[in-house]
């Protein structure tokens, strides 16, 4: 049955490549989008499809989860109360919880499966999710949508570069990995990773600019990220080379090094100057914020409208509940419509969408409600006495967490 045209009928439809459509159809084909249009246009050009309506909801794209860590979910604790004074004591905070509640076994798989199955049911039909375990990859097999599980690589001093180069050689060639951060990971280590990436045409996820610690690191050679790294005995002093070689911020660094390019994913970027933003926007690397971990951990806003500006559509990813309580796409954006007055709740949208399927090199399969993408559509629905849905967008991006869309697939049956 699935090989006749169907036609799914909304108030509003947003495809967000182009202005909400009031009154508007998704046509799905086999499992693609065949056509987006309005109703009298669809309906008149298709007069033998099969029409379902769906009153009073939105059809949207489904929503990119572009960074968590699935296996830390089961240290929720930690985002409960106060963060941490500073940003390396919330690292050995979850370093200490890890080592007592442990880092895999039954109930580190189960804690991470419920989030993943939260996240499909608020309508996230990808995650980039990023371990230094094999908890990831276990549950991809069960993830109802695209689970892109990331190996994390790090170690920053001289004396564990051969291991790990070695031990990323042996990589299977599909295994995706991932940096953690330039505070951890070793300059011909991160070189190495990119090379891979770029061989296997995949992304390379890592962590940039997320606290004014790494870009005092990097620009000054000394502060809270130096002492740490001091005091756990993996400082290396022949980096203040690479520091006055540098001197800038994490972004100039990684500019530096050849690391950034457009399969590059650069996620936090909270702490980036004018000059960084336009490396970023010149080598065509993306960006993914963290506004809810961003604001637990307190460390700073990102300068989101900068992005924007500079051409860049940033991604959405919630991180963890090792450091956000709410892990929800819905409140990111919500904590943006909040934080930010001054964005537009179409870019927000698009930021939770389009950005990360763009920032995820899958663009041409999901994201948007395009001719040619999955038939993968969320049907959210639109509660009047909530927000005015009038403005349908202002609906989307303000609701926050807890949004129960019903999924419309189209899946070609064999
Ligand atoms: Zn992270």
């Amino acid at each position: 049955m699935n090989d006749f045209v169907h036609i799914h009928a909304a108030p509003w439809v947003v495809p967000v490549d182009q202005p909400p459509i009031a009154s508007g159809r998704v046509a799905l084909y086999q499992n693609r989008i065949f056509a987006v249009d309005t109703v009298v246009n669809l309906v008149a050009a298709y007069p033998d499809a099969v029409v379902v309506e769906h009153p009073q909801v939105a059809l949207t794209p489904p929503l990119v989860n572009a960074h968590i860590h699935l296996e830390l979910s089961h240290l929720g604790q930690l985002s409960q109360g106060d963060a941490p004074d500073q940003f390396t004591n919330w690292i050995l905070a979850l370093l200490a919880l890890r080592e007592k509640l442990g880092a895999t076994g039954v109930h580190v798989t189960a804690a991470a499966r419920k989030v993943a199955e939260q996240q499909y049911a608020e309508g996230v039909s990808v995650i980039a999710d990023i371990g230094n375990t094999s908890v990831g990859q276990e549950l991809t097999p069960y993830f109802a949508g695209n689970l892109l599980a990331y190996k994390e690589y790090l170690g920053f001093s001289n004396d564990r570069l051969g291991d790990n180069l070695a031990r990323l050689d042996a990589e299977l060639p599909v295994t995706l990995c991932s940096a953690h951060a330039i505070y951890s990971t070793h300059k011909n280590l991160l070189q190495q990773l990119k090379s891979r990436a770029n061989q296997n045409k995949a992304v390379l996820p890592i962590h940039v600019a997320e606290t004014k610690a790494e870009i005092e690191m990097m620009d000054q050679g000394r502060g809270e990220m130096v002492d740490f790294l001091e005091q756990r005995g993996f400082w290396e002093k022949d980096f203040l080379k690479e520091v006055d070689a540098c001197k800038g911020g994490t972004i100039t660094y990684l500019s530096r090094i050849g690391l950034l390019d457009e399969h590059t994913l650069c996620v936090h970027v909270v702490h980036a100057s004018d000059d960084e933003i336009t490396m970023l926007a010149n080598s065509g690397a993306k960006v993914c914020l963290c506004p809810g971990s961003n604001r637990f951990l307190r460390v700073g806003k990102a300068p989101v409208k900068r992005y924007l500006d500079a051409g860049i559509l940033p991604a959405l990813g919630t991180d963890s509940l090792a450091s956000n309580p709410e892990v929800s796409i819905w409140r990111e954006m919500q904590l943006l419509f909040q934080d930010y007055p001054e964005l537009s709740n179409a870019d927000i949208f698009a930021m939770a969408t389009r950005g990360g399927a763009e920032a995820l090199a899958i663009a041409g399969q999901t994201g948007t409600l395009t001719v040619g993408t999955h038939a993968d559509v969320l049907a959210v629905p639109l509660h009047e006495d909530r927000v005015d849905s009038a403005d349908v967008l202002r609906y989307l991006v303000s609701t926050g967490s807890g949004v129960k869309p019903t999924r419309i697939q189209h899946t070609r049956s064999l």
